[in-house]
């Protein structure tokens, strides 16, 4: 079977290949623009294995994306290519609607156009998975968890964007028949993450002595799920997913940040101690506008009709994440290069 993976070079679209070179003898071919968040050395193994092609191709180019299905003729796109950081989309969501939005209507067209011409026997077995996120339910109050039928309710650029690509996607199948699969996660973490997300900003920050940014007064709950366990479930809804059905991923991990950062802190004065307890860095900073204060997720449908439940609990994923960034700080100071990287993000200083 041969993937075309968007996005593979991104923080989950490159565990996703390692796990599907790992565990399968699957082919990938990965498209991506290869912008800032990209980490191509994610993959660096990936090459050996004889089953895995790079092409630099921005999914927003129709074009470019046709000749890539001609060429490689895949069985199955898993579409995870998009900007992914919500504060960076209050600053410039631009970037947002034209990737998220454009880029998966051009991916769609182009990939209706391979379906429509491929043998009927080929042409049963073709799927569309589109990869999103839970932040297009909107936030929860104190009780309660997102279902596949909860209403979508997005209320940053970046959730707006990944919903409006949900819907195009969910049309694509009803009114062409493009056989698509659908799936909405939580917050992931784990290794290549980069360090711009709550996890490895505060990590990479506290071991260089720098202050820990907490939003507002940080009691905003997440539902965590380590990456491994996402580009698991993944692969489980492509192979045995139902076409047209939406699964909700999670890891039934809810944390306030203020406790995420807590754990992390205690668990660098195990792992690297310095001369005082990491949590004296924490700050508190102005909140984002906007911030959704609840996320949870009911991954019943996952579990009980596909058999998929997460491997890691919330304290053995940070373990083996804080784990992994220690063994590979050469990573991330190469991406200082990146300059901005943990610069303060999604504060209204400028404007698309
Ligand atoms: P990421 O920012 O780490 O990676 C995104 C990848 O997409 C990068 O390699 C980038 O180069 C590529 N890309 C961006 N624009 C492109 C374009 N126009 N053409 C081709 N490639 C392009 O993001 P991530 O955290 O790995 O997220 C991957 C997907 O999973 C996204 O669709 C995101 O919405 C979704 N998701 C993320 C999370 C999370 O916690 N990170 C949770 C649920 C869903």
């Amino acid at each position: 079977m041969k993937l075309l993976v968007t996005g593979g070079a991104g923080f989950i679209g490159s565990a996703f290949i390692r796990h599907v070179l790992r565990t399968t003898d699957c082919v990938v071919v990965n498209v991506d623009k290869l912008t800032y968040s990209a980490s191509p050395e994610a993959l660096e193994d990936a090459a050996s294995t004889g089953r895995y092609t790079l092409e630099r191709v921005d999914i927003c180019d129709g074009a470019a994306v046709a000749g890539v299905l001609a060429r490689h003729q895949p069985d199955a796109i898993v579409h995870l290519a998009a900007e992914s950081h919500v504060d960076r989309s209050i600053d410039g969501p631009g970037a947002f609607v034209q990737t998220n939005i454009v880029g998966t209507f051009e991916l769609l067209q182009a990939a209706l156009r391979y379906f429509e011409q491929l043998p009927a026997e080929r042409a049963t077995r073709f799927r569309f998975h589109h990869v999103s996120t839970d932040e297009v339910f909107g936030s929860l109050g104190a009780e309660g968890q997102f279902t596949e039928t909860t209403a979508y309710s997005p209320r940053s650029p970046y959730s707006a964007s990944k919903a409006s690509s949900d819907h195009l996607v969910r049309a694509w199948h009803h009114t062409y028949g493009l056989p698509v699969l659908l799936t909405n996660c939580s917050n992931n973490y784990g290794p290549y993450q980069f360090p711009e997300k709550l996890i490895p900003l505060m990590l990479l920050n506290a071991l260089e002595g720098k202050a820990l940014p907490v939003y507002g007064n940080g009691s905003n709950v997440r539902d965590w799920l380590f990456v491994e366990d996402h580009a698991a479930a993944l692969l489980t809804v492509l192979r045995d997913g139902a076409v047209g059905r939406d699964y909700n991923i999670g890891g039934n991990s809810e944390r306030r940040n203020i406790e995420v950062v807590h754990t992390l802190c205690e668990l660098l004065d195990e792992l690297a101690p310095g001369t005082r307890p990491y949590a004296s860095l924490i700050t508190h900073v102005t909140d984002r506008p906007g911030h959704d204060q609840r996320y949870a997720i009911d991954a019943t449908r996952i579990r009980d009709e596909l058999g998929w439940r997460p491997r890691e609990s919330f304290e053995s994923g940070l373990r083996r994440t804080v784990t992994w960034y220690l063994d590979h700080l050469d990573w991330c100071q190469a991406l200082q290069a990146h300059g901005d990287a943990r610069r303060r993000a999604g504060l209204r200083g400028a404007t698309a």
